[in-house]
């Protein structure tokens, strides 16, 4: 990855130091400050000291564009476009939920992560402050991933039922993972200018994974339109008016030779598991029909 000279306008007041307390990894043991400095050795990070960060959404454009996948890996991984959310991610990895007080938190952006080619493309809304913020690991170390992974495992799509913290072990089997919003954002509630801003990279992961992808996954509504949003600007035809997004629902969208399958999804939080509006048999059936629109063998 060649180095893009990029101004960083957060001046190091407005950020937390990252200096403070390094504390180690609950698989690897080595130890990192909060937020985790690219390319210091965190599991799948595949940042560096010379990937260009983003600062604003125009450089979050030219980054993205003609990038390679690892490229979008990393790039996003180290993304400061948005101040209000890269504040966010950083407050809460410095000051940390009580329970994982001894965990370095990852706070960076959550990049897309699983098969490189992908059959199953899960989009969810944005990494969660205590879950991918910590963990570095998109849908890793929440209760929402812990229903989402389960779920995978359970139809074979998944080598182990748990995903608690990037390094365990964890794989997909031609299932990759993304959010539209990359960074956690207050209250679960990106803006529309971080949606825009942050579009521009799962814009450039759907176009590099397009060309193996039988079916998506959105998880909840907002997911569901980004969903059709980024398939659409990658060039999918995608009919208006636009599907209407449901659990079970189900997009049939062209691009020849053939046809991509998005299907609608209650998302796995809390508030929909708790009250059982999502339960784990609806979860499992879905990804049981992803699973054989991708046609695995
Ligand atoms: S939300 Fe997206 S565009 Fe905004 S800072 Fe995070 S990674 Fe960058």
């Amino acid at each position: 990855m060649g180095a893009v000279p990029v101004e960083d306008t957060n001046t190091s007041a407005d950020r937390p130091d990252p200096s403070a307390e390094p504390l180690p990894h609950p698989v690897t043991g080595a130890v990192f400050p909060s937020p985790v400095p690219a390319g210091a050795g965190w599991p799948d990070d595949v940042a560096d000291a010379d990937t260009p960060v983003a600062t604003g959404p125009d450089e979050v454009a030219e980054l993205a564009t003609q990038s390679s996948l690892t490229e979008v890996t990393a790039r996003s991984s180290v993304c400061r476009a948005c101040p209000r959310l890269v504040t966010w991610r950083e407050d809460v990895a410095v000051t940390k939920r009580r329970s994982f007080a001894e965990q370095p938190y990852w706070g960076r952006p959550t990049p897309g992560w699983g098969d490189a080619e992908p059959r199953v493309l899960v989009i969810g809304l944005a990494p969660a402050a205590n879950g991918g913020n910590r963990t570095g690991r998109i849908f890793t170390g929440d209760r929402s991933g812990d229903w989402l992974f389960a779920a995978l495992h359970r139809v074979g799509l998944a080598n182990q039922p748990t995903s608690e913290h990037a390094g365990d072990g964890l794989r997909l089997a031609g299932v990759r993972i993304a959010a539209a919003v990359r960074c956690a954002p207050p209250d679960n509630k990106p803006s529309p200018a971080e949606r825009d801003a942050c579009s521009h990279w799962i814009d450039r992961e759907v176009a590099l994974v397009l060309p193996s992808l039988r079916a998506v996954v959105a998880l909840g509504s907002f997911a569901w339109t980004a969903a059709l949003a980024t398939l659409s600007r990658a060039g999918v035809e995608v009919p208006r008016p636009r599907p209407k997004f449901g659990h079970g629902a189900e997009a049939q969208l062209e691009y020849s030779p053939r046809s991509i399958t998005l299907i609608g999804s209650y998302h796995p939080s809390q508030q929909n598991t708790f009250t059982g509006k999502l339960t784990e048999g609806m979860l499992e059936k879905l990804f049981e029909r992803a699973k054989s629109l991708a046609e695995f063998e």
